[in-house]
């Protein structure tokens, strides 16, 4: 694969500098493991909660922390990437308890789903995936741990909380103190809590076959215990990163860090990162408001190249705000780096520009934006740049398509590296032309009905029948497409 000749030239080790929402601030990343090469690096992200389709929030999210590992493998860290699926959980339970779905099958058809659309995303195949389902024992050894530690109380009901008031930093990611969080449920008093601060690490429960036997009687997991005691039985006790989306920092983190520095006595994640939420058309995404797309759908309106691009275009810790006009407004960035890759049939067998001032200069730049907290849409402006390089100089005649073939290839590998370029031109035009139809609600063209059209044009200007010409022209406009002439021919873009 092309991302192991682009290890091949990294320039020199400079430091990955990581934004750590634990303290808020950028700093040098510094694996744990102190191997000199390659050193390993324990990544962990919370995954999903299967209990319906997989939505655009998940994707983003997935393409963001594959991106996020694709570079540090780029960058010769060995990356243990782990991912857990909750598979047991309230959601899940209420909607079984109503539909009467088995929730094996049920959560297993969306899990699969989910890793479906991944693949489609061009995400790496994720090395662990770790089922609540199947570490029920772990989890409550884990718990039993807590309650042994003085960490946790089990109440006569059944259930078992996590002491807050055991853990003098509770609060240290989310910058909250305790009298703080306090005061925002001291009216969600609970009789069986110690303190309403106190989050359920076991709940008693005998109504689905979720549930299993344990010390405190029959019951299930509470949603937090499960990765810290998954990452304990994977990872271990400390990883390196540990990531999810901007809407997990709170409690979902901030409770992960409680168990497992209490279980441990020692520090849980050296960083934590933290993805920006999605909003669609200036709202959050919801049901309820009606503009709620799922994540196969969104993969067939959008398609997957350029969701995967607009995703890389944003950096991972801002909001995007999702519309139909964002979508169309990257589709002939995308568009531009394919045109000119399919200008170079034989790019396999070419090496990449890598000895070149040039070449130098871009592999420089690319890495100087992607090692400042993985800036991505600055290493696209340093590729975007050189795109424009390349093809200015195949257009003006001043390098032939043999003595540029290296630099393209170059740009390929540098995508590839985002995790992009992985469609084929076609493929990204055809379903650009689809998107601009759906979107202005025509009748959607084909490329090969662009071409017919391109060709009826040209002919119509070969003969001197300028009102044709024109009328085709107006056509394509109506449908979103404008042509383009240039001596290599007549190609399209979207207006
Ligand atoms: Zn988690």
């Amino acid at each position: 694969m092309a991302l192991k000749s682009a290890n091949e030239y990294r320039s020199s080790p400079r430091r990955i500098s990581v934004y750590n929402s634990l303290g808020g601030e950028k700093a040098a990343f510094e694996p744990l493991d102190p191997a000199p090469v390659s050193p390993r690096v324990k990544m962990y992200v919370c995954g999903l909660t299967p209990q319906d389709h997989s939505h655009l929030g998940h994707g983003l999210n997935g393409v963001r922390f594959d991106l996020i590992r694709r570079y540090l493998l780029y960058r010769r860290l060995d990356v243990q990437f782990v991912q857990n699926v909750t598979d047991v959980d309230d959601k899940i339970i209420n909607k079984v308890l109503t539909t009467k779905q088995d929730p094996l099958v049920m959560t297993r058809d969306f899990t699969d789903e989910f890793y479906r659309c991944m693949d489609r995303l061009h995400a790496l195949p994720i090395e662990a995936i770790t089922r609540v389902t199947e570490y029920g024992p772990q989890i409550v050894r884990f718990i039993e741990s807590l309650v042994a530690r003085g960490f946790a109380y089990a109440t006569p009901e059944g259930n078992v909380y996590f002491d807050v008031s055991k853990k003098a930093d509770y609060g240290k990611l989310s910058n909250q103190n305790t009298s703080m969080l306090y005061e925002s449920v001291r009216k969600e008093l609970d009789k069986e809590k110690r303190s309403p601060l106190d989050f359920a690490l076991w709940k008693r429960d005998e109504s689905t076959a979720l549930s299993q036997p344990s010390p405190w009687g029959i019951g299930r997991p509470g949603w937090h215990i499960e990765c810290s005691a998954m990452i304990h039985e994977v990872l271990g006790d400390q990883i390196d990163i540990h990531g999810g989306g901007l809407d997990l920092k709170f409690p979902h983190h901030e409770n992960e860090i409680a168990q497992s520095e209490a279980f441990s006595g020692g520090k849980f994640a050296s960083v934590w990162m933290h993805g920006g939420l999605l909003n669609i058309d200036g709202q959050k995404m919801s049901k309820s408001l009606n503009n709620f797309m799922t994540l196969v759908d969104g993969l067939e309106h959008y398609g997957a190249a350029l969701f995967r691009f607009v995703v890389a275009r944003l950096h991972y810790r801002s909001a995007l705000d999702l519309s139909d006009k964002l979508f169309r407004d990257n589709l002939n960035a995308l568009l531009d780096f394919h045109r000119l890759l399919a200008r170079f049939p034989d790019l396999d067998r070419v090496a990449p520009d890598t000895a070149s001032p040039q070449g130098r200069a871009v592999i420089e730049a690319f890495e100087g934006a992607m090692d400042n907290d993985f800036n991505s849409p600055e290493a696209l402006v340093v590729l975007e740049k050189f795109r424009a390089q390349l093809a200015q100089a195949l257009d003006s005649g001043k390098e032939t398509a043999q003595q540029l073939a290296p630099g393209a290839r170059l740009l390929l590998e540098l995508g590839q590296v985002l995790g992009l370029f992985f469609d084929s031109l076609e493929s990204v035009e055809e379903q650009g032309l689809g998107l601009i139809a759906r979107i202005l609600g025509t009748q959607p063209l084909t490329r090969g009905g662009v071409s017919s059209l391109i060709r009826d044009r040209a002919e119509a200007r070969a003969s001197k029948d300028f009102s044709r010409s024109d009328e085709i022209r107006k056509e394509l406009a109506a449908r979103g497409v404008e042509i383009l002439d240039s001596k290599a021919g007549s190609t399209f873009r979207f207006v």
